[in-house]
C-alpha cells in the first residue's frame, strides 16, 4: 500500500522542488540507493548479519567496561540496547525488507528502527519518547558498520537531493553546494533564524520548524518540498505530483511577471519614490540585488566572512570582500554592518569562547563583543574605511543597546581613522555612521540616539525577539513571534518620529520588510526606505507600484488601531489580496 507522509512547517524560502531525500542525522549518515539487485539479496542479508554481529559484540564489550567502571546500573543501558539489537522481530523485519522488497540493508535498518522510534514518540510519554533515542543510537551503530568510512560529507554530494535535518547551523547552510541541494527542511528553526535567512540568500527552497519528523523518514524516498507553502511530502502519490507540477507552472508565471519589475522604479501610483535595497551575507549576492533593480545594499551581514572558515579573517580578507561588494555597486550605497557574532552565529573557531554563556541571545554578542575584542574590531574597521574610497560606503553598528556603546564604538572608529591618516592611507573621512535599532532600549532612547547617529536601520528580527521575549528560532513560540504585533508597530512609529524630529534617515532591514503584507503599513507610517532579501525585491516593487500613498496611510491608520497581532496580520493580508491578488494566491509569501 502506498503511504504518503506530509509534514508542515514554516515556509522560509520559496520554490517547489522534487527529488530524493537525504536525511542528515547528527552524524550525517547518508542512506544510499534504496534498492538492491534481486540476485544480490542473499549477499545483502549476509552483510546485514555481519554488521549486526559486530554491533552486538561492541555492545557486550561496552556493557562489561561500563559495568566494571561505573557500576551495573550504567552497564544495563548497553544490555538494553543489546536486547533490542537481538530482538527476533526486528531482525525478521529487516531481513524481509531486503529479501522481499530488494531494499538495501542501510535503508531497511533505518526504516524498521525509525518506525519503532516513531511509535514510541507517538505515545506522548516522556520516558518512552526518550527510549526512542536509544533506538536512534542503535540505528547509528548499525549504519556506521554498514557504511564503514563512507559517512556523508555534505561537501561531497554528487547528485541532487532534498536535505532533511534536525537542524543546520548557519555555517553548514552557508557551505551547501547549491548545485546538488535542491532544497532543505529542518525540524527546528523559525522564520528569521539565520539558517532561514541564508536559505533565501542561496535561493534554495526551504522549510524550517517542521517539528519531529526525522523518525518517519529513512532517506532515499522521493519527496516534494514546497517552499511556498511550507510543506514536505514524502513518497508522494501521482495526484500530488500532478498538483505540484501545476503549482510550479503557476509560480513560474508569477515569477515571469515579477521579472518585469526588475527594471521599474519602486514608485507609488501618486509619485512617491521608495528606496528598496538588498540584504546580503556574501559578496556574490550583490549580483542578485543589482539584477533585481535594488537601490543599493542596505545590510551587509559581514559576520558570514567568519562562519565558513576556520581562521579569523585578516584585514585583507575583509578588504577584498568589501571591495568586491562596493565596486559591484558603483555609486549605489552599501551599508556595511560591523560583526554581529554571537547567539546563533558563532564561528567554529570561537565556539569555546561562547560555550559558557548561560543565555547566548542575551550574552556577549554583536557590538558588545566587538567592544571587548578591539583588535578584531579595528581590523574590520580599517578594511571598511580603506574600501570606502571605492564607492558609497556607510558603516552600521549592530545590537546597540546603550548610548555609551555607540559612543565607544565611534571612538574606536575615530582611532582607526587617525591611524590610517598617520599611515597616509586614504579613506572617506565623513563616512555616514548609523546603528541598528533592534533592542527595545534603543527605541526608548531613540530621540537621544537620533542626535548622534547619521541613520537608523530597524532590525525587526531581533526587535521582535527582545520585545516579546521569544527566541526567533524557536518554533514553540512562533505564535508569539509576529511582525504584526501592535507593540512592534508602536516601536517602529517611535523610531520614525524620533528620526523625523532630527532629520535622520530610517530603513527597516529585518524580514518584516521582505513580507509584502507589511509594505502598505510601513509606507503609511512614513517609512520610505526598505532593505530586503534579494528574492523579495520584485514582489515589494509590485506592491509599491500598485499602491497610492493615500491608501497606504489609510491602511496604516486602521492597522495601528487594532490590538491583536492576529487581527493586524489578517487585515493586512486582506489588503494585499486586494492590491496584488497573485502575491497571495500565487508563489507563496
Ligand atoms: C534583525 O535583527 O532584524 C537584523 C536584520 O539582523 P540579523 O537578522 O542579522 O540579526
Ligand atoms: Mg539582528
Amino acid at each position: 500500500m502506498h503511504i504518503m507522509k506530509a509534514f508542515t512547517g514554516i515556509a522560509v524560502s520559496p520554490g517547489v522542488v522534487t527529488g530524493p531525500v537525504l536525511v542528515l542525522g547528527s552524524e550525517n549518515f547518508r542512506i544510499p540507493g534504496k534498492f538492491v539487485m534481486r540476485d544480490a539479496v542473499d549477499a545483502e542479508v549476509q552483510r546485514f548479519h555481519v554488521a549486526l554481529d559486530h554491533v552486538c559484540r561492541d555492545l557486550v564489550a561496552n556493557e562489561q567496561l561500563v559495568s566494571s567502571q561505573l557500576g551495573q546500573q550504567y552497564g544495563a543501558i548497553f544490555s538494553a540496547h543489546l536486547q533490542m539489537a537481538q530482538d527476533p522481530r526486528l531482525v525478521r523485519e529487516v531481513e524481509a525488507l531486503i529479501r522481499d522488497h530488494c531494499r538495501s540493508p542501510e535503508f531497511a535498518v533505518s526504516r524498521v528502527l525509525r518506525s519503532y522510534a516513531e511509535q514510541l514518540q507517538k505515545l506522548g510519554d516522556q520516558y518512552l519518547s526518550e527510549r526512542a533515542l536509544d533506538i536512534f543510537d542503535l540505528e547509528k551503530r548499525l549504519l556506521r558498520q554498514l557504511l564503514g568510512e563512507s559517512r556523508e560529507e555534505l561537501r561531497n554530494l554528487t547528485t541532487p537531493v532534498i536535505l532533511l535535518a534536525h537542524d543546520l547551523t548557519p555555517g553548514e547552510t552557508a557551505a551547501l553546494d547549491t548545485r546538488y541541494v535542491l532544497g532543505f527542511a529542518t525540524e527546528v528553526g523559525g522564520h528569521t533564524s539565520h539558517t532561514a535567512i541564508l536559505a533565501g540568500a542561496l535561493e534554495i527552497p526551504a522549510i524550517v520548524g517542521l517539528g519531529r519528523c526525522l523518525a518517519a523518514v529513512s532517506g532515499g524516498e522521493t519527496a516534494i518540498l514546497d517552499g511556498d507553502h511550507g510543506q514536505i511530502i514524502i513518497d508522494p502519490d501521482a495526484e500530488s505530483l500532478t498538483r505540484v507540477r501545476d503549482s510550479q507552472a503557476r509560480s513560474q508565471r508569477v515569477r515571469e511577471r515579477l521579472g518585469k519589475m526588475e527594471t521599474l522604479p519602486a514608485e507609488t501610483q501618486d509619485g512617491h519614490r521608495v528606496s528598496i535595497c538588498g540584504n546580503i551575507e556574501f559578496p556574490e549576492e550583490v549580483r542578485h540585488c543589482i539584477k533585481r533593480g535594488a537601490d543599493g545594499i542596505g545590510l551587509y551581514r559581514t559576520e558570514f566572512l567568519f562562519l565558513s572558515g576556520n581562521r579569523e579573517p585578516s584585514e585583507s580578507d575583509h578588504y577584498d570582500a568589501y571591495c568586491r561588494v562596493v565596486e559591484a555597486c558603483g555609486d549605489l550605497p552599501v551599508v556595511i554592518r560591523t560583526l554581529d557574532i554571537g547567539a546563533d552565529k558563532v564561528p567554529q573557531l570561537m565556539e569555546h569562547q561562547f560555550s559558557q554563556s548561560p543565555n547566548p541571545m542575551l550574552g556577549l554578542r554583536s557590538i558588545r563583543l566587538s567592544l571587548r575584542s578591539t583588535g578584531m574590531f579595528k581590523r574590520q574597521l580599517r578594511a571598511i574605511l580603506r574600501a570606502s574610497v571605492h564607492g558609497n560606503v556607510r558603516i552600521m553598528f549592530p545590537l546597540v543597546s546603550t548610548l555609551l556603546e555607540f559612543r565607544q564604538a565611534r571612538m574606536i572608529l575615530m582611532d582607526v581613522m587617525e591611524d590610517l591618516e598617520e599611515e597616509g592611507i586614504p579613506f572617506q573621512r565623513n563616512i555616514p555612521l548609523g546603528m541598528m535599532v533592534e533592542v527595545p532600549s534603543a527605541v526608548i532612547l531613540a530621540e537621544e540616539f537620533a542626535r548622534e547617529v547619521d541613520f537608523f536601520s530597524i532590525g525587526t528580527n531581533d526587535l521582535i525577539q527582545y520585545t516579546l521575549a521569544c527566541d526567533r528560532s524557536d518554533p514553540a513560540v512562533a505564535n508569539l513571534y509576529r511582525s504584526g504585533d501592535p507593540s512592534i508597530l508602536r516601536l517602529i512609529q517611535m523610531v520614525l518620529k524620533a528620526a523625523d524630529n532630527h532629520g535622520k534617515a530610517v530603513t527597516v532591514c529585518g524580514q518584516m520588510s521582505s513580507d509584502p503584507r507589511f509594505i502598505p503599513l510601513l509606507l503609511g507610517m512614513g517609512l520610505r526606505s526598505l532593505s530586503a532579501t534579494p528574492q523579495a525585491i520584485p514582489r515589494l516593487k509590485e506592491v509599491v507600484r500598485n499602491l497610492s500613498m493615500t491608501e497606504a496611510v489609510r491602511i496604516a491608520q486602521h492597522a495601528c488601531s487594532l490590538d491583536l497581532a492576529r487581527d493586524v496580520e489578517h487585515y493586512l493580508q486582506g489588503e494585499l489580496a486586494r492590491l496584488c491578488p497573485d502575491l497571495v494566491n500565487g508563489s507563496g509569501f
